[in-house]
């Protein structure tokens, strides 16, 4: 069983399996919390994220949407550890996700618990994966869903949708001007609007992501991660994961958590700047620009939740050029044979800057994130 504790004040809701946004008191998000320890013996099964499904939100009774996700591969890449200047690299590859996304992970969550709570669709504004997996889960779990994207989405993105049966609308301006027609359409319409961090879902499919790193690395974590982040989900349930592992004996005694990178473009980076200017939230980013279309987050909700990941594990934040993350891009794909997303080249391009101004350490053993497939962004 589980319940449901706001990130900022002392609300809870005692039942967790109870329809939830973010805290009824403040306004800021849920986060799931289990009554009782998930032994690590409890991992097991599946070849995709279901192998954790002990440590996730279903019940007794309830059924699982999935599509096979999560278990992507992570692979090292001791060239590039070379070239960017650390003792080990290995890039873990999103992209190889149902949807060419991480995104699957987490709508993935929350769909199942829409279809457990019998609601009458599903509704979310999407940067481009997002939508794609929510209307893939949607699918997969028959229930209608309606999405949101600006209409300087990727066409290939837009196209996906469309294939999956979600009723598309195409909004001016970017995913905050989505976020508002999807929370006035959740409101009419009863569907349940599953935006990044206003439901505590999403982040316990993210979660697992953290999980497989341990896992893939025989039960011990790396130095350092470093996360493209546009809304901070996938960040936020990574460094959840770090602390459940620990709390529920996963690791060995004195495992120590990693250090908590995000990378942002140049052109959109409201959490780098908040991080430098050593703020607990960050103000909306004005005029968003970047070809990486899942970090153009102008105000993301989770904001908090990541600044304060980033501080406690002693990270960081990088910001990235257009022009740097097109090189990351091509360095990381024609170096690896991984179909690079924008996402990723930023991710592996903010690593070598922050070995290169010395802040991070050249003895790491680094985990870079590549969120998608690159597929998505050629046209
Ligand atoms: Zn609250």
């Amino acid at each position: 069983m589980w319940t449901l504790h706001c990130s900022v004040c002392p609300y809870v809701q005692p039942n967790g399996a109870q329809l939830a946004s973010v805290c009824p008191d403040c306004g800021q998000p849920l986060m799931v919390h289990y009554a009782a320890k998930v032994p690590r013996e409890n991992v097991t099964g599946a070849t995709s994220l279901w192998r954790y499904g002990a440590a996730l939100p279903l019940q007794a009774g309830e059924a699982a949407v999935t599509l096979g996700e999560g278990m992507t591969p992570m692979i090292e890449l001791p060239h590039l550890a070379k070239a960017i200047g650390v003792r080990r690299l290995w890039v873990k590859d999103e992209g190889i996700n149902p949807t060419a996304s991480f995104k699957a992970r987490g709508l993935m969550m929350a769909v199942t618990r829409a279809k457990a709570l019998k609601l009458p669709g599903v509704c979310v504004p999407t940067a481009g994966n997002a939508g794609i997996a929510l209307a893939a889960y949607a699918a997969a779990a028959q229930m209608p869903c309606r999405i949101y994207a600006p209409e300087t989405t990727p066409p290939p993105i837009i196209g996906s949708i469309r294939a999956f049966g979600a009723q598309l609308e195409l909004v001016q301006g970017h995913i905050g001007d989505a976020g508002k027609a999807t929370m006035a359409f959740a409101k009419e319409s009863g569907f349940f609007n599953v935006a990044t961090l206003r439901e505590p879902y999403r982040v316990e499919g993210m979660k697992t992501m953290g999980y497989e790193v341990a896992e893939q690395l025989g039960w011990r974590l790396p130095d350092a991660i470093v996360y493209p982040t546009g809304g901070g989900e996938g960040t936020v349930g990574i460094w959840k994961a770090m602390g459940e592992m620990l709390d529920w004996g996963w690791l060995p005694a004195g495992t120590k958590k990693p250090k908590m990178y995000i990378a942002q473009a140049a052109g959109c980076a409201p959490l780098v700047r908040a991080f430098k200017a050593g703020e607990e939230k960050a103000t909306p980013w004005e005029n968003p620009v970047t070809h990486a279309s899942g970090l153009r987050v102008p105000g993301p909700l989770g904001d908090r939740l990541t600044l304060r990941a980033l501080r406690a594990s002693g990270g960081g934040a990088e910001d990235v050029t257009e022009e740097a993350i097109r090189s990351g891009t091509l360095l990381l794909a024609s170096k690896s044979g991984i179909d690079a997303a924008p996402e990723g080249g930023a991710a592996l391009e903010a690593a070598r800057q922050l070995v290169a101004t010395g802040r991070m350490d050249t003895r790491a053993e680094v985990v870079v994130f590549n969120t998608g497939s690159g597929a998505s962004y050629r046209w």
